[in-house]
């Protein structure tokens, strides 16, 4: 079983990309993944794209091919009650896991008042929260997370691509420090998972692709570092389904 916590779907206006439900299908076909939990692709800054975007991840997680779940992804500078109502809607309606802060696509730094707010709904849903590090420093410095960390013990939070390969240190760190961190170093090269490896163990680190034409390589990263069939399936799936709480 391989689950990847990190798919996107849609029109990323921010990062210029793009992918389809049919797409992300395919490449997980061809690649052996069961499944994923999906998130936007960066929309305009309007509800109504948040909402659209949000419903066509619902549709997926009703195919029977693969297992999906949603990742809701919301401007968390709309006012906090459109803010609320949006989240609330993608886990209490929709069954999302999750919610995702993008510091660089959001213009949101992770300890920021509007931040806290997401950290509040995060803890008030009792879902974990995702937070995009590495491209786009400082708001993407890992450190720029210890603050928050320090003030929301009891909510879950998973560095998505744990620093990238500039800041894993700093990543590493905090999952080292905060029992409620979790890393998904994808991008992370293979030395950087390495030292990850040693420093806090396979219990911590969840395998994710964020990108289609990533998917073998991230394979290929534990394959070559984990020798151990349990740490292994730990890393491709069993920490996913505990963290998220996947049914
Ligand atoms: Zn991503």
């Amino acid at each position: 079983m391989i689950i990847d916590v990190h798919a996107h779907i849609g029109v990323d206006v921010v990062f210029d990309e793009e992918l389809t439900e049919e797409q992300l299908i395919e490449a997980y076909n061809k690649y052996g993944i069961d499944g994923g939990i999906v998130q936007p692709y960066l929309p305009r800054i309007y509800m109504e794209d948040h909402m659209d975007i949000h419903d066509r991840i619902f549709q997926l997680t009703k195919n029977k091919e693969k297992k999906f779940w949603g990742m809701a992804s919301i401007n968390p500078h709309f006012r906090p009650e459109d803010y609320d109502k949006e989240a609330k809607r993608c886990i209490n309606e929709l069954g999302f896991v999750a919610i995702k802060i993008t510091p660089i696509g959001h213009a949101t730094h992770p300890s920021s008042k509007d931040a806290f707010h997401v950290w509040e709904v995060c803890r008030e849903l009792s879902v974990p929260l995702m937070i995009h590090t590495g491209a786009g420093i400082p708001f993407s410095d890992p450190i720029s997370v210890e603050k928050a960390l320090e003030s929301f013990p009891d909510v879950t939070c998973v560095l998505a691509h744990a620093g990238s390969e500039m800041h894993n240190q700093q990543a590493t760190y905090l999952a080292r420090k905060f029992e409620n961190v979790f890393l998904e170093p994808s991008w992370v090269g293979v030395l950087g998972v390495m030292n990850m490896i040693k420093q806090i163990g396979c219990e911590k680190i969840l395998f994710s692709s964020d990108n289609i034409y990533n998917i073998p390589v991230e394979l290929a990263k534990y394959k070559s570092l984990i020798s151990n069939q349990d740490n292994l399936e730990k890393v491709l799936y069993k920490n996913a389904v505990k963290i998220f709480n996947l049914k």
